[in-house]
């Protein structure tokens, strides 16, 4: 048996031996409700018999109490152990927030059973900002300044993410806080292959607005509304780049920057002209001249279908492949 390998005494064996941890079906039944749940437990690797495992019944035990709570409709732990993390806020100070007694959260997820009065508060605080928001205002003296703060700053990050969820507008804020001079002409352009680019390495875009055709280019109305007011200037945001970064996924902040470093390296002017002789804006603008104003929805499939043709041709995957892609259009510039 290799060395370092967890090893436990099989009483059919008679000797240590390696063993595996499975789940099974299972019930039993706690004040009168039966409870059905997945049960853990181990085998002989040697004679497959049951075998004991120290903390298995401490696992099995939390499962069973998660499920009996959830049948009893009653807040989870691990759901009250999500609120503290969403509302970056101790126990103490979230009992104090929601009017409850100093240290009931702290029972709660020491394992009492809450109240159905104080679980249903606690499930509403856990699904909706605004519920949180006016028991913090009832009894923000309660609290110190410092988890005072915490707690709004967290419910208005909560609120953010809310507006900026599947938007275009949070990959906005993104591309503009790169530190690179960022106007309103190219920072639709990004977005724009942003939002093709992202499809082909996700399957699915990370950028779910429809776009229109304008004169220059594809364009997100909400978000070019949004940083109007700069004109042809450097947009300039108030929020910390670190923020915007919490606002993003790993994968969104990924694709964002794989386009930036290719398409991006290109400027505001000549990515205009590169839309403008590819097919999703020439469909869109079918029976315009090349100046004429339009609010034309580009068509979501005709961008899915172009740009998977161009990835088959020259893989948009890869930094060379977007490169020889721009250099074969050039020529048709
Ligand atoms: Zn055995």
């Amino acid at each position: 048996m290799s060395a370092g390998k967890r090893e436990l005494l099989c009483s059919k064996c008679c000797k240590r031996v390696s063993y595996h941890i499975f789940k099974r079906p299972a019930k039993t039944i706690i004040k009168d409700i039966e409870i059905e749940y997945e049960e853990y437990y181990g085998l002989c690797d040697e004679c497959q018999s049951e075998i004991y495992v120290p903390g298995l019944d401490d696992r099995n035990e939390d499962v069973i109490e998660e499920e009996f709570r959830k049948k009893k409709d009653l807040i989870t732990i691990s759901d009250i152990k999500k609120i503290l993390e969403k509302y970056n806020v101790e126990k103490r100070p979230l009992s104090k927030l929601l009017g409850f007694g100093e240290l009931t959260i702290t029972r709660y997820i020491d394992g009492q059973l809450p109240s159905a009065k104080y679980s249903d508060i606690l499930l509403e605080v856990s699904r909706d900002e605004q519920k949180m928001k006016e028991y913090v205002e009832a009894n923000k003296e309660k609290v110190s300044a410092v988890a005072l703060n915490k707690v709004i700053r967290a419910i208005e990050k909560c609120e953010v993410e809310k507006k900026y969820d599947n938007s275009a507008e949070k990959i906005a804020l993104y591309i503009i806080s790169s530190g690179r001079e960022i106007t309103n002409l190219f920072l639709q352009k990004i977005l724009y292959y942003v939002k093709a680019i992202s499809e082909l390495f996700e399957g699915k875009s990370i950028i779910m607005e429809p776009c229109e055709a304008w004169k220059f280019g594809p364009v997100f109305p909400s978000v070019y509304e949004k940083y109007r007011e700069f004109g042809k200037q450097e947009i300039e945001i108030s929020l910390s780049k670190e923020y915007v970064n919490g606002l993003l996924t790993k994968q969104e902040k990924q694709v964002t920057d794989y386009v930036m470093n290719t398409f991006g390296i290109y400027n505001a002017w000549f990515l205009k002209d590169l839309t403008h002789h590819e097919e999703p804006w020439i469909a869109a603008r079918k029976g315009l001249s090349e100046d004429d104003a339009s609010r034309n929805l580009m068509d979501e499939e005709i961008i899915s279908h172009y740009f998977a043709k161009i990835n088959e041709k020259y893989d948009l995957k890869t930094v060379v492949g977007v490169e020889a892609y721009i250099n074969d259009m050039k020529k048709e510039m």
